[in-house]
């Protein structure tokens, strides 16, 4: 279907020249024709007029009644196959003659005077018939009508064909613009240029965009062999050629980035794609291609790259680029023969900081060990961040694993101490873990695996020490993984877990005041596990806050059913990790613990280890100290001596006891210096105002001798070991047995003796 304006114009041309084929010629005929005939008609009637007047100038009397030589004159030499008329009629229009046939229609009439003397005394009317004219117009009329006919129609259907081809074309060639205007846009947009190189004449030929993409004026750079490989930078000539013959070589289509210098003398990336060019034969003619401009393109690579593979707080590499490296270094130890190490770095409590200080200060924790790091391995060794507080080194071209070693102290040394973060003092450390390339692995898997274990090592091993790995650590962290798991169930079932109760025993009265709540976990395969494995389990598979509630509401339950039963001292002595005043609201804990058991909270006792203090110099832990005293419960600084809190700051928490550990009552008696050292701690918690109760006394000796030295109170096996509820008190029923006793004795003593 055709329907465009164009041809719709050629076929209103068709119809025009159809038509004026159908109408001139018949309508030119007839007026030809008309003409011919009037001009025929009127010159037979001027010749016969003439000839009447001549005749009736010689006969001018009666010349109205000659009517036989008039009709003479007048039939003489009149054309006889056409009827013709004639009449002649007198000045008044009265007819005297009247000569030939009626002609009939269509006809032709004229007249011409008849003037005699110059008088004009009448007309000659000459009447011809023209219906054989009238027909051959006619008959023309059809042909040339029927000419214009088919000629509308011949001409129409080609001119139809002849559209659509023109159409055809024109959309092809629009097509063909546009894709060629498309391209000249997608190829400025692009950045791509042509370029063109015939062998026999040794002429390259750049496209106007190659010039304006690389910034030479086309009149002023003339692209000589030489000139153009001036432009590449580096040794990107020599490369570029290398690629060029291997197109010429095996007609394949190649392409190369390459740093062009331009015209500015800035230096920007390009692609050159290179195709082989041939004749109609086969024979290479020479080479052809493009040129784009990758630079933006290489910009953002390099953007992603860096985004790719670097951590983007600390500027270090990351996890991915570490191990990529890693295999590097792996095959080049392999290779050479050189020792290299990689090192596992974990910040100890980093968690604490991001919690209590808040995220900023964390990050700002991170970019300082960062560039501690950094600072200390310098160049030569490879520093990444795995994400979190994890770090890890890679240690190239050391001597052994004495060197190692060395490092590592350096670095822990370096990152520990105290730092001013936001104007806030944050205290850290760090524990390394350390697998010896290739003896601990030859796989970057297999090495990372043990460098975590050593690193698991270091930290089960107190912090802040470096660990290297040994073989069997494997079987005893993966040991410690699934009891880790078994302790989670027993958390979640109730199950296997239990309280025990170790009496604590007041010297002066020799009787008991309370019981220190220990944990105690009987699994289903292994039976009990003691304490000083499960602890410190729970403690760095984060169990140990759910443990220590279990464990404070199953105390304080306890002591309300002794406090109920009318016992004499219910006290309960609750453990406490340092890990629930992080990581828990023990407040909330505490108080609703009381509240749903109905304990009076001055019958229980929280003990709390040293270490927690010599951690942080944090408020949150004097102000969660400041509200559990408010809850009215009593605070006991366990394991005193052992930690590495400093005095004064003991000094400011509201501590009511002092439990003096284990290690200065062992073997006391026996050694002047151990018995100075622990009178002087007597000393120290009297002074400020605290319970003193030593802890693990299995002699009867460190009695006596924790007596004499003013001790309060003991806790240890000579009383009594940790045993469930009802075996704890019967114990202490059974020791206030013996206190009445001794004082009914002596009571008796006294009244015999004053008697
Ligand atoms: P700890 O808080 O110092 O508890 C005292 C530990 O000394 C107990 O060991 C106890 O059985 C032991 N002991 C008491 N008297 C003597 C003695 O005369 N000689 C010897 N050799 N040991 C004595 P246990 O029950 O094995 O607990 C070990 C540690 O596990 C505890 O030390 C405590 O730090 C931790 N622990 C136990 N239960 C819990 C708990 O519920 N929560 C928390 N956070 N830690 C707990
Ligand atoms: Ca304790
Ligand atoms: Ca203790």
């Amino acid at each position: 279907m055709i329907n465009s304006a164009r041809t719709k114009g050629r076929m209103r041309i068709a119809l025009a020249l159809s038509l004026v084929i159908a109408l001139v010629p018949p309508f030119v005929h007839g007026l030809v024709s008309y003409r011919y005939q009037m001009r025929a008609i009127e010159f037979l009637a001027d010749m016969q007029a003439a000839r009447v007047s001549k005749y009736i100038y010689a006969h001018e009397a009666m010349w109205q009644y000659h009517k036989v030589r008039l009709t003479e004159i007048v039939e003489f030499q009149v054309p006889r196959s056409v009827p013709i008329r004639q009449r002649i009629y007198d000045a008044e229009g009265e007819t005297l003659l009247e000569v030939g046939e009626p002609t009939g229609r269509p006809s032709l009439a004229t007249s011409a005077p008849i003037i005699v003397a110059g008088t004009e005394i009448g007309r000659l009317e000459v009447i011809f018939s023209v219906a054989s004219e009238a027909l051959e117009i006619l008959l023309s009329a059809l042909f040339f009508m029927l000419l214009g006919i088919l000629i509308y129609f011949g001409r129409s259907i080609p001119v139809r064909k002849l559209d659509e081809a023109i159409l055809e074309l024109e959309t092809a060639r629009n097509a063909l613009e546009h894709r060629s205007g498309q391209l000249n846009e997608a190829q400025h947009l692009g950045k791509i240029g042509d370029w063109s190189y015939q062998f026999d004449k040794e002429a390259l030929w750049w496209s106007d965009e190659i010039y304006h993409l690389l910034g030479y004026d086309p009149e002023a750079f003339a692209t000589t062999r030489d000139a153009v490989m001036e432009l590449y930078a580096d040794d990107g000539a020599s490369r570029l050629l290398a690629v060029q013959a291997e197109v010429i070589r095996h007609s394949v289509v190649r392409s190369i980035d390459l740093k062009v210098r331009r015209g500015d003398g800035d230096i920007g990336y390009f692609a050159i794609t290179t195709k082989l060019r041939t004749d109609s034969e086969g024979r290479k003619t020479g080479i052809y291609g493009t040129i784009q401009d990758i630079t933006d393109r290489k910009a953002a690579e390099e953007q992603l790259e860096i985004l790719a593979f670097h951590d983007p707080l600390t500027g270090l590499a990351n996890r991915t680029l570490f191990h990529r490296r890693i295999d590097d270094v792996l095959c080049r130890c392999e290779r050479t023969g050189e020792s290299g190490a990689l090192l596992l770095l974990d910040l100890d409590r980093f968690k604490d900081v991001n919690d209590t200080l808040g995220h900023s200060v964390g990050d700002a924790l991170l970019v300082k060990v960062a560039h501690l790091l950094a600072r200390t391995l310098g160049n030569e060794h490879f520093v990444a961040r795995l994400g979190g507080d994890e770090f890890a080194i890679l240690l190239e071209g050391v001597s052994g694993q004495e060197e190692c070693e060395h490092i590592a102290v350096e670095i822990v040394a370096v990152v520990s101490g105290m730092t001013v973060l936001d104007r806030v003092e944050v205290t850290v450390g760090t524990s390394i873990g350390i697998a010896i390339i290739v003896d601990h692995g030859t796989t970057s898997t297999d090495l990372l695996r043990n460098a975590d274990l050593a690193l698991y090592g270091a930290k089960e091993e107190g912090r802040g020490r470096y660990k290297i790995f040994e073989p069997g650590m494997d079987e005893a962290v993966q040991e410690k993984v699934a009891l880790a798991l078994d302790l989670r169930n027993a958390l979640a079932n109730d199950e296997g877990l239990s309280v025990h109760y170790q009496p604590q025993v007041d010297l002066t009265t020799g009787r008991v005041i309370g019981y220190e709540a220990l944990a105690r976990w009987n699994h289903p395969v292994r039976g009990n596990v003691p304490p000083s494995l499960f602890v410190p389990i729970a403690e760095s598979s984060h169990l140990i806050c759910d443990l220590g509630y279990w464990v404070l509401r199953q105390a304080a339950l306890q002591a309300k059913e002794w406090h109920d039963a009318g016992a004499a001292a219910p006290l309960v002595a609750v453990n406490v990790s340092a890990a629930q005043i992080w990581n828990t609201d023990l407040v909330n804990d505490v108080s609703s613990v009381l509240a749903e058991t109905g304990l009076p909270p001055e019958l229980l006792c929280l003990e709390l280890t040293e270490s927690l203090l010599a951690d942080q110099k944090e408020s949150r832990v004097r102000t969660v100290l400041k509200s559990l005293k408010q809850c009215g419960v009593s605070l006991a600084l366990d394991d005193f001596g052992t930690g590495y809190s400093s005095l004064g700051y003991l000094t400011q928490l509201p501590f009511d006891k002092l439990k003096i550990d284990r290690i200065f009552i062992d073997g006391a008696p026996d050694s002047r210096r151990a018995i100075e050292l622990l009178r002087g701690i007597i000393a120290l918690g009297r002074g400020l105002g605290m319970t003193t109760i030593a802890e693990g006394a299995e002699k009867q000796q460190e009695i006596a001798l924790l007596k004499e030295l003013g001790c309060d109170q003991v806790q240890g096996f000579v009383y009594a070991r940790p045993a469930p509820a009802t075996e704890a008190i019967a114990f202490a029923l059974r020791l206030d047995a013996d206190a009445m006793a001794v004082k009914i004795n002596s009571q008796q003593t006294a009244m015999a003796s004053s008697a």
